[in-house]
C-alpha cells in the first residue's frame, strides 16, 4: 500500500496545501520562480542555512497565496523543508502545520492497493497540470469526481 507520500508527488508535486486561496495558474508560476531565485541564490546547505531561508518570510507571509517556501527542482515542485529531504528531520516545524493532510490524501492512504492504483491512473488520465491537480486535490474535487464514477 502506497502512502499520502507517493500522491502527492504526482503531477508534477501538489502544493495543495502550501498556501490559501491560490492565485491564477500564472500567479502561481510567478511565486514558484520567485521562490525558486530566492533559494538558489540563498544556496541553503546546512540545517541551519535551511531554517534562516525559512525564517526569511513570515509563515502567513505568502505570495499570490502560496508558500514562500514552495520551489522548483528538477521539474518537481518541492518544499525543501520537507524531511524526505533532510534525513528524517522535519525542517517545516514551527513554520507550517506538517501534520496537515488533505481529506483527498488521508482517503488515499486508507484505500487498498486497487484501489490506489485506480485512482492514479484516473489522475493520469486527466492530464491536469500541477496548478489546477494542486487546487482540485485539495478541495476534494478529483476524488469525489472519482468516487461517484466507482459507484456506477
Ligand atoms: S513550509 Fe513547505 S510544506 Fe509547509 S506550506 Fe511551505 S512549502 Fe508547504
Amino acid at each position: 500500500m502506497r502512502n499520502y507520500t507517493f500522491l502527492c508527488q504526482q503531477n508534477g508535486g501538489c502544493f495543495g496545501c502550501c498556501g490559501r486561496n491560490l492565485g491564477t495558474t500564472s500567479e502561481l508560476k510567478l511565486a514558484i520562480a520567485q521562490n525558486t531565485k530566492e533559494f538558489n541564490a540563498a544556496n541553503p546547505q546546512t540545517t541551519e542555512q535551511l531554517l534562516e531561508f525559512r525564517e526569511r518570510y513570515h509563515s502567513y507571509n505568502l505570495l499570490h497565496g502560496l508558500c514562500r517556501n514552495l520551489i522548483e527542482k528538477e521539474g518537481q515542485a518541492i518544499c525543501p523543508l520537507h524531511p524526505m529531504l533532510n534525513s528524517g528531520k522535519d525542517l517545516r516545524e514551527g513554520h507550517c502545520d506538517a501534520a496537515y493532510f488533505c481529506a483527498t490524501a488521508r482517503l488515499f492512504s486508507s484505500w487498498k492497493e486497487e484501489k490506489q492504483t485506480k485512482f492514479l491512473d484516473f489522475i493520469t488520465n486527466k492530464k491536469l497540470d500541477r496548478f489546477d491537480f494542486s487546487k482540485q486535490m485539495e478541495s476534494g474535487e478529483l476524488v469525489k469526481e472519482f468516487m461517484a464514477g466507482e459507484k456506477i
